[in-house]
């Protein structure tokens, strides 16, 4: 049996930021994960003003080493309406999964993680903890399970990796090209219920994709071949699709020794989509509470300082579901393509949140002074 610190289970933003993060202050980090890097991983690979500062702090580096193709111009539909066009907002950076994760993979390792990627995972033992591979046994104090969507660890302690009922589904295709394309970040509400389409440019393509909260979308294929016929896109590109945890975080990050990060503990933006900020963010925070815990000679109080730590994102996410129905539902629909059209401090939110700029909490405030105004115009548009 091999001996850590810190055993990592998954390799992607939120397991490689916890393992870049215990790494560097000098534990002993296995990480792990069931594919050999390079590996695809379905997203639109929407590295927001918030990812890019997140991965500063904790990567200690500029960006990210893998090609970006950075925008400021983004045009905005809600439910089949143009709402705007904006040429000059804050940078969005736009990646390819299989290279980001790449590269967070190899910044992790030459911070000191030892490299258990490519390992067949045959058994996870949350008690000890411990992990069986291919190649023998890992044993830690503790574990961060960054497992992903599907977390085999979340099932293992919840028996569920997530809530059906609450979950988010995502339909995806990518557009192959020799050069990026003209055209700008596009987001567009309402192409699937309770959710949105996407039009990414990429150094190398165009990722197109619908999702939404998926017991409201029973045919997401209806509305992915819509969508892609709005935009005026034939393509025989495979359609691939995975489960988007859409705002149902876990209350309970984890239990006992093993701290959950990223989509495992359900930490997605329920309107914007955005998973890769939070996961690099709860991977510093679970690293962060497995440091001070052993530094502390506690390991069983890693879960409670990272639940605590959690508090700001659990926060947020609870505000943005909160603001959601204003978006989304039918009655209140009108009032919000009016408001998001017309008033340049809607729009100026939307791109300060995507910039990492802003909170919910402010925007929260904001929203409900303005609730009547929104009603008056769902009322008379
Ligand atoms: C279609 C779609 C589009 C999206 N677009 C965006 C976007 O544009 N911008 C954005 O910010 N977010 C987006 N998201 C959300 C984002 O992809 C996730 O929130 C993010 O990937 C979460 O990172 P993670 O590290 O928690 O999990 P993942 O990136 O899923 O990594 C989990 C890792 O765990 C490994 N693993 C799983 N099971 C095991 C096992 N048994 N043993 C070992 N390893 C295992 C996997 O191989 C994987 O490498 C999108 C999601 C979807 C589905």
């Amino acid at each position: 049996m091999a001996e850590y610190d810190l055993l990592v289970l998954g390799a992607g933003p939120a397991g490689s930021s916890a393992a870049v993060t215990a790494a560097r202050a000098g534990l002993r980090v296995a990480l792990i994960d069931k594919h050999s890097f390079p590996r695809d991983k379905l997203c639109g690979g929407g590295f927001t003003g918030r990812s890019m500062r997140y991965f500063q702090q904790i990567f200690g580096a500029e960006a990210p080493d893998t090609p970006i193709l950075h925008r400021t111009a983004i045009s905005f539909c809600a439910f089949g309406h143009e709402v705007g066009h904006f040429t000059d907002v804050p940078p969005l950076h736009m990646t390819m999964r299989r290279d980001l994760d790449h590269a967070l993979l190899r910044a992790a390792i030459s911070a000191g993680a030892t490299d258990l990627t490519g390992q067949k995972v045959l058994a996870i033992d949350a008690e000890a903890p411990a992990v069986t591979l291919d190649s023998g046994i890992v044993s830690a104090p503790l574990l961060v399970a960054a497992d992903g969507v599907n977390s085999p660890t979340a099932r293992l302690l919840f028996g569920a990796a997530f809530d059906r009922s609450e979950i988010g589904f995502a339909l995806e295709v990518e557009l192959p090209l020799d050069a990026p394309p003209v055209t700008p970040v596009r987001i567009d509400f309402g192409a699937a219920d309770w959710g949105y389409g996407w039009d990414f440019p990429k150094t190398c393509g165009r990722t197109i994709g619908v999702g939404g909260v998926m017991r409201r979308n029973t045919n997401l294929k209806s509305s992915l071949n819509a969508y892609l016929g709005y935009l005026g896109v034939h393509t025989d590109s495979p359609v691939k699709g995975q489960f988007l945890p859409f705002g149902a975080y876990r209350r309970q990050p984890g239990r006992g020794k093993v701290l959950l990060a990223g989509d495992a503990a359900g930490l997605v933006d329920p309107i914007t989509g955005e998973g890769i900020a939070y996961a690099l963010k709860s991977g510093q925070l679970a690293s962060e509470s497995v440091l001070a815990a052993l530094g502390a000679g506690m390991p069983d109080q890693a879960l409670s300082n990272y639940r605590t730590a959690l508090g700001p994102i659990h926060r947020a996410i609870t505000q943005a579901r909160l603001i959601r129905p204003l978006i989304f539902l039918p009655a209140l629909r009108k009032g919000f393509v009016a408001g998001f059209r017309n008033s340049s401090t809607l729009r100026a939110e939307y791109l300060q949140l995507l910039a990492g700029k802003t909170e919910y909490g402010q925007i929260t405030r904001r929203t409900v002074a303005r609730l009547p105004n929104l009603l008056a115009r769902s009322l008379t548009q």
